[in-house]
């Protein structure tokens, strides 16, 4: 019997344990994904005891992205680039491989609900500066894309990320104009989720060919996707960039890459709204 855990504080939202009970169960392994919670105070000592009690694999989500970094013997790329563990394996003499599978979920659900995308169509603009922009900006490069403009209303962030990946900045106040010349915009603030600020736009510089993907999932239907869709651009919402981050980890897990079905797609658009 694998045991699996999403770690985190707090945790009881997760859908982790259902998309990966779902393919557990699908798949016929035996195995059991359960919602652990563990405040910062708690996280060295009981990601250990964790492990001593035979967890082999776990999801790590807010508040301990950054700090289980250190609770690694191994970072891969991902992880080292993003700066941030979502994923953990824990190897059969006990070594403990940390990745982040933000940016393959990200990409994987463009690619999924447009797969005609051509990432090497131009421009994208990136809105945000927080740990989910770093895995977009991580997940845009390793598709090729050529130019990436991104801005934030924390200017200094945007320029730290810009810095970092060699990516180009832009005045959160003139995100308007930036959208000139774009083949994409994607949304990783957090701004148009329930309960977040209205996302503040202007779309009229955007050409018309230009896709908007927002990984805000709740609601489904943000009003950036609403706005891109009255305007007849293609749309990406972001419930999927949560499902597909979930399929590396279980196919390193369990050696099995598992799909996105409907049925699942089903439930966990049901438990998210
Ligand atoms: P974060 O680190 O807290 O970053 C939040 C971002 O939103 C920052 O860039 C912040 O700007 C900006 N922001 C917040 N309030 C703002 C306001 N009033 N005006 C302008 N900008 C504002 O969060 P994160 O982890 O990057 O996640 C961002 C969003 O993506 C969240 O809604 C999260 O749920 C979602 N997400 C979805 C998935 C998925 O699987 N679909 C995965 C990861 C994250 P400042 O830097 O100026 O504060």
């Amino acid at each position: 019997m694998k045991k699996l855990a999403v770690i985190g504080h707090p945790v009881r939202h997760s859908l982790s344990p259902l998309i990966h009970n779902y393919w557990i169960a699908q798949h016929g392994f035996e195995g059991r994904y359960d919602a652990i919670d563990l405040t910062a105070a708690e996280l060295q000592q009981k990601f250990g005891d964790l492990i001593g009690h035979g967890y082999t694999g776990m999801n790590v989500t807010i508040p301990h992205k950054i700090a289980v970094m250190d609770l690694c013997d191994e970072l891969d790329d991902s992880a080292q680039k993003i700066g941030a563990v979502n994923t953990i394996s824990v190897s059969g003499d006990g070594r403990v491989k940390g990745r982040n599978t933000d940016a393959f979920g990200f990409i994987a659900n463009i690619k999924a609900q447009k797969p005609d995308v051509d990432f090497a169509a131009g421009k994208a603009v990136v809105l945000g500066a927080g740990g989910a922009t770093r895995a977009v900006v991580y997940g845009l490069l390793q598709e090729g894309v050529r130019e990436i403009i991104v801005t934030n209303r924390t200017k200094s962030k945007a320029g730290e990320i810009a810095e970092y990946f060699g990516v180009d900045v832009a005045d959160w106040d003139e995100r308007n104009d930036a959208l000139e010349n774009a083949a994409l915009l994607v949304n990783a603030t957090s701004l148009g989720m329930d309960g977040q600020h209205a996302l503040e736009i202007d779309l009229e510089k955007l050409p018309q060919h230009a896709l908007v993907a927002d990984i805000v999932y709740k609601p489904l239907m943000t009003d950036l996707l609403q706005k891109a869709q009255d305007r007849d651009h293609d749309i990406v919402s972001g419930l999927g960039m949560l499902l597909h981050q979930a399929r590396p980890a279980f196919e390193e897990w369990f050696g099995v890459m598992p799909d996105v079905d409907a049925e699942l797609q089903q439930k966990i658009e049901s438990e998210a709204g």
